[in-house]
């Protein structure tokens, strides 16, 4: 499939998510010089062990409370600067009431809790396709807050 944003196959970012290169931003005139687009992380990368156990190391060393990780979220991915699109192509807006959506209408700090608690195993069973939106969430505000660490999720 070739990249709808690069027009190359086989291109990373479609694949994996990510942030693409300045040069290769759709055209479009809302767009601000230095603004940045990243690319959603598919279902097929996110519902992994390895991408689960990664995401999990990477939320344990922000070091915060469970409860604040909602919030931490939000300061990422609530942004002016930066557009969101699935690989196919579409724009990604995120809804404000995405991260309760994500996490249950109450927030789920248990998960949040168990889910630091696991980093560092790998789990024997792929992530159920009922998380996803909390993984997706996380993954973009890392790609956000640490694109360098965001880069190796997928790896
Ligand atoms: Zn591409």
């Amino acid at each position: 499939m070739i990249c709808h944003f690069c027009r190359r196959v086989p291109c990373t970012v479609s694949l994996n998510g990510g942030e693409i290169c300045q040069d290769r931003k759709p055209a479009n005139d809302n767009f601000q010089r230095g603004d940045r687009v990243l690319i959603v992380p598919p279902a097929r990368v996110l519902l992994t062990p390895h991408y689960y156990a990664r995401l999990a190391i990477a939320v344990s060393n922000l070091k915060l409370p469970r409860r604040k990780i909602p919030d931490w979220i939000a300061d990422y991915i609530y942004r002016e600067d930066i557009t969101f699109f699935f690989a196919s192509g579409s724009l990604y807006e995120i809804d404000d009431e995405e991260i309760d959506y994500a996490f249950g209408g109450d927030l789920s700090f248990r998960w949040i809790s168990d889910f630091k608690r696991s980093a560092g195993t790998i789990p024997l069973n792929s992530p159920h396709h009922t998380i996803e939106l909390r993984l997706r969430l996380l993954a973009l505000a890392f790609w956000i807050h640490s694109p360098e660490v965001a880069r190796h999720f997928a790896r």
